[in-house]
């Protein structure tokens, strides 16, 4: 499926030109055009799904696969030291392209990314009836 009004949509008919790194019959990996460091690189599916929600887990598989593959050769080309994996789905989430797509960002010492968050505290018998209310859903 392509959604005529999506930017990532239009990025995959060619129709906005991409840095792009890779591609295949089920991905597109180009560099992020506004990047949290030099290196930061999106795989894209070429199928239009809005989210992780949508998408289905073989491709989710594939994807992944390829996630590492991409992350060697962005910490072989930049010396990065790491690197986050991002991937955000909804707009309370941070998403604001809504075609799924992997961030890749290789981290250096003393960069002022952030994609962290404050610990918060958990109440065991929470932990425990959210886990076993989780598992009959899996
Ligand atoms: P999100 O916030 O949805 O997880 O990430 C969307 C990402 O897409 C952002 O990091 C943004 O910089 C990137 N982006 C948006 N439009 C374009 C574009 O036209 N070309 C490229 N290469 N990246 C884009
Ligand atoms: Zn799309």
């Amino acid at each position: 499926m392509v959604k005529d009004d999506c930017i990532f949509c239009k990025i995959m008919k060619g129709e906005i030109p991409s840095a792009t790194i890779y591609e295949n019959s089920d991905f597109k990996v180009i560099l992020d055009v506004s990047p949290a460091n030099r290196g930061h690189a999106l795989i894209i599916t070429k199928e239009h799904y809005d989210n992780i929600f949508q998408l289905d887990a073989e491709t989710a598989g594939k994807l992944f696969s390829l996630a590492t593959v991409v992350a060697r050769a962005i910490k072989e080309e930049t010396q990065c030291e790491g690197l986050n994996v991002v991937q955000n789905n909804g707009e309370v989430a941070g998403q604001t392209v809504n075609h799924f797509h992997l961030h890749l960002v290789p981290r250096f010492k003393g960069d002022n990314v952030s994609v962290t968050w404050k610990q918060g505290e958990s109440d065991s018998n929470d932990l425990a009836e959210l886990a076993k209310a989780l598992k009959k859903r899996i």
